[in-house]
């Protein structure tokens, strides 16, 4: 790429530095809100070093969430920090990982596009890197600054490609049109009782030796940036001491967007390339970071799953219900469950004191039978249920098995030669053997029926939703567990699909197929979310009642 791109947007690119799981995204997101206040368009692209051509084979343990967008790609949780604080809509294009850049060179190469050419490092795997980049800035119409998140940290074998083919960029496109950020870890030491610069010092010495001059360094740290730290890093990373940024723990996530603004990070970033006449507007975020700040009471939700030592792998849940709770003035507390501890003699203890249970998706056996209990439980005793892909199949389970009295009904997924089968492989799934990107992925429309929950949350008949599955509900039971009052109260278009099931004779006990809480934003609560909540309230306020 040695012409210069004519690109409308501006960059800034953002590394992580000393250690990883610093909040890249929450960085990145807080800098795209200040960007928004100015009245700019941004957009962001997030890139991942690790070998695997997308985060959908990962285990959640080690990744966190797999997010799905709406065209349908497994993708780092990173893109959901990005779609709920900054409210946009991300795409494949948004994450791109080393493998999806090998895996189209050496298509490239085996179809003999090089010519004869050497394939290297550099220049072939950078072009396809810039490449990338080029085309999410071109995406969407009218994108001012687009923020580049290069994944991992400084230092790590597998980022050098990325580093390199940023510093190649911000060459091309000028200094004038790109800014660097460089996220970084200022470690307390008790013994000193300071916090140690050394750390970053070297991160961004190996960033120079990259040929990555750092224009902010964005420092993580416990107890605030005094002066002389602040002296000391500006000085030895060749970075304005202005633009040594405080990022000291917040007690929210959603205050770093103005403790950045209070700083000057906002203007800084735009007066660095060179955007002018724009005034700020943060209002809307003040007023919602006060609404989030005083909450007139909080909740207890049960979230019961098997990934719960590692929340991170149900992010997009925790804040879609968080999400519900600001909208309803209440702070959600989420009471973890761990469902290969629950059966039907504890069931109702772990259970007690909660105003709702949500059981959210999941792959394998492994706890199932502690969720359906746990299932069966909220059915039984009247309290809130949200049942969310898995989730949706465990209801049906449970439903099939104590209400149809369809003895040792299951899934497909969990058992061969069932009896009933009632939750089975979608039939285009047969004969898939291979595992990346081949579930029922990313936005499908679902009609909902009238007269139900479902319809009285959305308020519409077409809604559209993500999905990731391979299973459904077996439609030779949809008789038998309608007779019985489960309602299906969604369904896809050509009516083969269950995409949603409730139950008309409790307070609240809905499913769905898809995954609701990929949609949540922070300023806009989900429909399905929201309602769960206020049914969770009222369940609360009724014992309150019945205890007085
Ligand atoms: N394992 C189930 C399926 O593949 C549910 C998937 C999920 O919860 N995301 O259908």
């Amino acid at each position: 790429m040695s012409r210069k791109p004519r690109l409308r947007s501006k960059f800034v690119f953002i590394t992580g530095g000393v250690v990883s799981s610093l909040g890249k995204g929450i960085t990145i997101s807080s800098l795209g809100i200040l960007l928004q206040a100015r009245g700019l368009k941004v957009n962001v692209i997030k890139l991942d070093p690790y070998l695997n051509v997308d985060a959908g084979t990962m285990n959640p343990y080690q990744h966190g969430e797999v997010y799905v967008t709406e065209d349908g790609a497994e993708t780092d949780l990173d893109l959901g920090h990005y779609e709920r604080f900054l409210d946009i809509t991300t795409s494949r294009m948004s994450n791109v990982t080393t493998g999806q850049i090998y895996d189209s060179i050496i298509r490239r190469e085996r179809s003999g596009d090089y010519l004869g050419d050497t394939v290297q490092v550099i220049p072939h795997v950078t072009d396809e890197i810039k490449k990338r980049i080029t085309e999410l800035a071109k995406s969407e119409k009218g994108t001012d600054v687009t923020l580049v998140e290069v994944g991992g940290t400084v230092g790590d074998i597998e980022s050098l490609p990325f580093l390199e083919a940023i510093r190649q960029f911000a060459l091309a496109v000028g200094r004038r049109n790109s800014l660097f950020v460089h996220v970084t870890l200022l470690p307390w030491v008790q013994t000193a009782g300071e916090l140690k610069t050394k750390p970053t010092q070297h991160s961004v010495m190996r960033l120079r030796e990259i040929g990555i001059q750092p224009d902010y360094l964005i420092c993580r740290n416990q107890t605030g940036l005094v002066r002389g730290t602040r002296e000391k890093l500006a000085l030895f990373c060749n970075v304005e001491q202005d633009d040594v940024i405080d990022a000291r723990d917040a007690d929210s996530i959603y205050q770093v967007p103005l403790d950045f603004e209070a700083q000057g990070l906002g203007q800084s970033v735009v007066d660095k390339l060179g955007i002018k006449g724009r005034s700020v507007d943060l209002g809307r975020w003040r007023e919602l970071v006060e609404r989030i700040e005083a909450p007139e009471g909080e909740l207890e939700i049960a979230v019961c799953g098997k990934y719960v030592e590692l929340t991170e792998a149900y992010k997009s849940i925790s804040e879609a219900l968080y999400h519900a709770g600001f909208d309803a003035r209440r702070r959600v507390r989420i009471r973890w469950i761990d469902s290969e501890k629950v059966h039907a003699e504890n069931v109702a203890r772990r259970l007690e004191g909660c105003a709702g249970l949500l059981i959210p998706g999941g792959f394998g056996d492994r706890g199932i039978e502690g969720k359906i209990e746990a299932a069966r439980h909220a059915r039984e005793s009247g309290l809130p249920f949200f049942g969310i892909c898995l989730g949706m199949q465990v209801m049906v389970i449970e439903f099939a098995r104590n209400v149809c009295n369809l003895r040792n009904a299951n899934s497909g997924e969990f058992a061969r030669r069932l009896k009933h089968p009632v939750i089975d492989l979608m039939t285009d799934q047969r004969g898939v053997r291979i595992k990346g990107g081949t579930m029922r992925l990313g936005a499908w429309p679902c009609v909902v029926a009238r007269d139900t929950r479902a319809f009285r949350a959305y308020k519409k008949e077409v809604i559209s939703e993500r999905h990731r599955h391979r299973y459904e509900v077996n439609n030779r039971y949809r008789e038998q567990l309608e007779a019985e009052g489960l309602a299906l109260c969604g369904q896809s278009p050509d009516g083969q699909l269950v995409e949603m099931v409730e139950l008309k004779e409790h307070p609240w006990y809905l499913g769905c197929q898809f995954h609701p809480e990929l949609k949540s934003r922070l300023m806009k609560a989900h429909p399905l979310f929201r309602e769960f909540v206020k049914a969770a309230m009222k369940h609360e306020e009724a014992k309150a009642g019945s205890r007085e």
